[in-house]
């Protein structure tokens, strides 16, 4: 293609002691200024609330790391109103001047770097290196999608002699964006400014848990240049709020990402047509997975091992492209599981400041419960291949790992978000790539394999919006592995993609008998 290669933003080397010390000095500040409040922003002013929630350190849940105002519906309503008014001029801000927006965010963001990983890190129990490279996402998807929207608005021209016919693209109105907890600034971000640089006026309800890193992304819009009731912060109840704002006439539409449950409630929901309503809301409902990773007899075993851990474990199993199951061919069954232990047991579990640490909390005391809760099933279902103990100060639950689990089992069906595997074991790579499919979901999936055609054989029947070969599942670079998948995993093109924008513009062709 013509367009120009897109350049992701570099992580922070850790290894660097300038880096480790400026990170050092931003956990500081960030302490500094656990507690503070930080309320809605609607119509261009931060609101004051009735109700005002805690939002707790997952490592350690005496440690308050900010107050949230929850707005009201009525409050919600006002910020609707707002974006309706302000949405003309919006729309006819030039797509360059909205792109330029999106690029100082981005660039806002790399200056904040080290104190935006300091809050992921601090207010969702994220490892600090994790949380680094959530941050360079966050600045991929504003400079990726502000190149994106100026390629777009160029339209086509399909002109004939005597008529000219133009394809042009504009924005659809009024978007609600609905962001989970797990990627706090990178998702929110990414729905956002997709949604923003396409001309819609949107309105950002944060996952309760991470309402924090919400408002440092909302300062960071603010600055940046979004005017106001073009950007707004709803933070809310979910149940409330956010359901509110699907079911309302005015909005046009919903950038979902969160579980199976919410999102297709919210796709029913918003299939409803609503007194006034003059219009069908289009919904993109990002959901989430039970991904699994193929180890054959082929496969070179450290790289499987290290790949499986990293993505079975890594944020402790809270990501929706984490490894849940991993299905194994019989002939290195004993061998493969015998290492997976091991290299299981030498984790690092603990506070997610600590650099060393590769195992967090989880996200909090439901989340906890309900993993447990799996676990406890999984006794009942397999055997228990190793599980480790994890501190009890913060929401932490012990890495577990089950063998012999049949591919019907709860534990291998069911999406636990937590750090908690289920290996099955097959007797042929056809019965591998059956069991991989045999889920609801279709999320990511990986391979270990160095036989061809069986990575062929991958390649054509593995149902995944994202198949990795002989390597980590999960780290998926905006512009380089668009990121999303089908069947109960969700509704919607790839997230960091040439087609990700389109669901937010409305196409329109002129034709005029010239
Ligand atoms: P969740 O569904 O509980 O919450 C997501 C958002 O929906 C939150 O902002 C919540 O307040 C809101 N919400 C809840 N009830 C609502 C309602 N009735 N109406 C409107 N909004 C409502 O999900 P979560 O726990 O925040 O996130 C974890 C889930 O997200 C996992 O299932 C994971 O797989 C999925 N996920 C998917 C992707 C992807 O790209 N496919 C990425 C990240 C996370």
């Amino acid at each position: 293609s013509l367009q120009k290669p897109f350049h992701p933003a570099a992580d922070t080397d850790y290894a660097a002691v300038e880096a480790r010390e400026q990170s050092q000095q931003a956990f500081q500040q960030v302490r500094q200024l656990f507690g503070k409040t930080y309320l809605p922003l609607v119509n261009g002013e931060y609101v004051s609330t009735e109700e005002i929630i805690d939002s707790v350190n997952p490592s350690n849940f005496s440690e308050v790391v900010g107050k949230v105002g929850l707005l009201s519906v009525e409050q919600a309503e006002q910020a609707m109103q707002a974006a309706k008014a302000a949405f003309p001029g919006w729309k006819n801000t030039p797509a360059k001047q909205r792109a330029s927006i999106l690029r100082k965010a981005g660039d806002l963001m790399e200056l904040r770097r080290a104190e935006l990983s300091a809050w992921i890190v601090l207010e969702v129990g994220k490892p600090v290196k994790e949380a680094d490279a959530e941050v360079s996402e966050a600045i991929d998807f504003c400079r990726y999608y502000a190149a994106e929207m100026e390629r777009l608005d160029a339209g086509y021209n399909y002109d004939v002699a005597g008529e000219t016919n133009r394809y042009l693209y504009q924005p659809r109105g009024i978007a609600v964006v609905i962001s989970p907890w797990n990627f706090p600034l990178a998702i929110a971000t990414g729905m956002t400014v997709a949604a923003l640089v396409a001309g819609n006026c949107t309105l950002l309800k944060p996952a309760e848990t991470s309402s924090v890193i919400a408002a440092k992304l909302t300062e960071i819009l603010v600055e940046a240049g979004f005017p106001k009731g073009v950007y707004q912060f709803v933070p809310g109840k979910g149940s409330k709020v956010g359901a509110h704002l699907v079911n309302h006439p005015d909005t046009h539409l919903i950038a979902f990402t969160g579980s199976r449950e919410v999102g297709c409630r919210i796709y029913a929901e918003a299939a409803k047509v609503q007194s006034g309503q003059k219009h069908l809301k289009r919904v993109i409902a990002e959901m989430g997975g039970k991904n699994g990773m193929i180890v054959d007899e082929s496969a070179d075993l450290d790289q499987a091992v290290v790949g499986v851990v990293q993505s079975a474990f890594g944020y402790s199993g809270q990501k929706c492209s984490a490894a849940s199951r991993v299905i194994v061919l019989d002939s290195v069954y004993d061998t493969f599981i015998h290492r997976l232990v091991e290299a299981t047991r030498s984790l690092n579990i603990g506070a997610t400041e600590l650099p060393s640490t590769q195992v967090g909390p989880v996200i909090d005391g439901n989340a906890q419960a309900r993993i447990r809760e799996y676990i406890e099933q999984g006794r009942q279902e397999a055997k228990v291949a190793v599980e480790i103990s994890a501190p009890d100060n913060g929401y932490f639950v012990n890495p577990t790992i089950f063998t012999e689990v049949p591919p019907t089992a709860t534990i291998a069906q069911e999406e636990i978000f937590g750090p908690v595997v289920a290996v099955i074991r097959v007797k042929n790579f056809e019965e591998a790539i059956a069991v991989a499919n045999g889920t609801d979901y279709a999320l990511t999936g990986g391979l270990y394999s160095r036989t061809p055609s069986h990575i062929q054989m991958a390649q054509e029947q593995f149902e995944v919006g994202n198949l990795y070969i002989n390597r980590t599942i999960t780290g998926a670079i905006v512009a380089r592995q668009p990121f999303g998948g089908f069947k109960m995993s969700g509704v919607g093109s790839k997230a960091g993609g040439p087609d990700y924008l389109l669901q937010f513009l409305e196409p329109r062709t002129v034709t005029e008998n010239v």
